[in-house]
């Protein structure tokens, strides 16, 4: 009998072990739904939506080449899937598992919806291990991520990776689909997506390339990787949450490499587990704190009033007066990506130097970054807020003009505030007045930011 292949952020042949298990079966029909309700205010949006398109239109080509296709259709995932198993006759629906609560829900409902007459098969392959399968002595989950990230490290390596699976047979008839060019998940006009397609390549083959050339870096990047002028991180991060490459793939390459870069590279891969541990704890991580502080003595809300909200858009429109931060959230708005140790220092400023809540950073996030992610994102916005689980302060406040220097950014602002681009090394970390020209004031001074942040929290404590 035909086997659906469920797709979601797993949009990859080689290790897709739902793939590999279907096409040992019987004919495959790759789905893919576009459900924009399940999600709420974590539902697709600008960058994500864009990425989602050139991936799709990508996979589509690879299977077009070995006579196979991705049927596309629009709803509400269980009741479209579940109409489509009754259609075909399916045998089995094959999917890899999803740890967003809303995923989570799906499943649950798919199987309802499915009874007896067709079987949902789930296998892990998007995390180095099952998320909740490393626990403590006890037994319980982990919490923090140092024991977590230790914990990780004895189970390693991962399993081998799946090859492509050999053959793909196809159905004799095709169910109907969708255009993908008529989803608009494209902009139009205006099209603001022309810097993403300027800096990334999309799709299964793009995210092999890049591990290639990662694979010859990989060594200087315990040194490299907080230097945003230098290209010495992965960047693989678009491809891992779309599932175009596995983790698993990306240890087996490059786990003989016995330099400093790997072992660091590889603990940084094990943040990416440690965020779905998180938030298949804590279903609501990226919405909500999970300290005791009153949070409305710590944040000034933008809803509140009309100047926070413009501060708010200062942020966003990378007009803060601060190069680094400003550079960072320009990066992000033409490419779809920052540099991480950019992100946390912009991610810093609004939660600590303007007061502004962390969700609203959080959502912002959402819509512009191409590998925004429920998990990574709601725990690394916590853990630079110091309101989550982890063991993070509040307290430890980021200072973005000697963090520039430190890491040298002057390069890295010349691309990305070239208002600035002729001011010296020396200056250009924090630019005079006298030579600010077009460019903004601070908006508030570090050290009155750094006085009021303390306040704040001792009041909300
Ligand atoms: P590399 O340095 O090459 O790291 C390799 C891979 O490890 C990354 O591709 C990523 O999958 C994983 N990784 C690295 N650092 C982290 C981390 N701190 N947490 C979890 N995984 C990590 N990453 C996302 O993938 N999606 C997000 O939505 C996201 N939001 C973030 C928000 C804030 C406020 C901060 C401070 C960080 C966020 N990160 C997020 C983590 C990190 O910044 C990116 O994963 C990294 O910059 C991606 O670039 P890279 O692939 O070159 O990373």
């Amino acid at each position: 009998s035909p086997q659906i292949v469920w797709l979601r952020r797993d949009l990859r042949l080689a290790d897709q072990p739902a793939f590999h298990a279907a096409a040992k079966l019987g004919p495959v029909i790759p789905v893919y739904v576009l459900d924009d309700e399940r999600a709420g205010d974590h539902a697709y949006r600008g960058a994500s939506r864009v990425w989602l398109h050139h991936s799709l239109e990508s996979l589509g080509k690879t299977l077009g080449s070995r006579h196979s296709r991705i049927v596309l259709r629009k709803g509400d995932a269980p009741q479209v899937l579940a109409a489509l198993a009754h259609e075909i006759g399916a045998g089995c629906i094959h999917a890899l598992r999803h740890y967003e609560p809303w995923w989570k829900h799906a499943e649950d409902e798919l199987r309802d919806a499915l009874g007896d007459a067709c079987k949902l098969c789930l296998y892990d392959g998007n995390y180095l291990l099952p998320p909740g399968s490393v626990t403590t002595g006890s037994g319980d989950p982990y919490k923090i991520y140092t024991p977590f990230s230790k914990a990780m490290l004895d189970c390693m390596p991962p399993r081998d990776p799946l090859p492509d699976p050999e053959t793909i047979h196809s159905p004799d008839s095709w169910p109907e689909s969708d255009d993908l060019a008529d989803w608009g998940l494209l902009p139009t006009s205006p099209d603001w997506a022309g810097g993403i397609r300027a800096f990334w390549d999309f799709g299964e083959a793009a995210a092999q390339e890049r591990l290639d050339w990662w694979a010859h870096e990989v060594g200087a990047y315990d040194e490299g990787r907080n230097l945003p002028s230098q290209d010495v991180t992965s960047r693989l991060s678009p491809h891992l949450h779309w599932g175009e490459i596995s983790p698993a793939q990306v240890w087996h390459k490059l786990k003989d490499k016995r330099s400093e870069g790997w072992r660091t590279f590889a603990k940084e891969l094990i943040w990416r587990d440690y965020a779905q541990n998180v938030i298949d704890q804590f279903p609501d991580y990226p919405r909500k704190s999970y300290r005791d502080y009153d949070e409305r003595k710590l944040w000034r809300n933008p809803d509140a009033g009309h100047l926070i909200r413009a501060d708010l858009e200062c942020w966003q429109k990378g007009m803060t007066g601060y190069p680094i931060v400003d550079a960072g959230m320009r990066q992000l708005w033409q490419t779809g990506w920052m540099h991480n140790r950019v992100r946390m220092i912009a991610a810093s400023f609004l939660v600590k130097h303007l007061l502004i809540d962390w969700r609203h950073g959080e959502q912002w996030f959402w819509d512009t970054l191409v590998d925004a992610d429920y998990g990574n994102n709601g725990v690394n916005w916590q853990w630079i807020s110091g309101t989550g689980v982890d063991s993070n302060m509040f307290v430890r406040i980021m200072a973005p003009l000697s963090q520039s220097e430190k890491f040298d950014a002057a390069d890295y602002i010349r691309t990305y505030v070239p208002e600035l681009a002729d001011l010296s090394d020396a200056e250009i970390h924090d630019p005079p007045d006298a030579k600010r020209g077009a460019y903004p004031a601070k908006m508030i001074g570090h050290k009155e930011a750094r006085e009021r942040a303390l306040e704040a929290y001792r009041s909300a404590k």
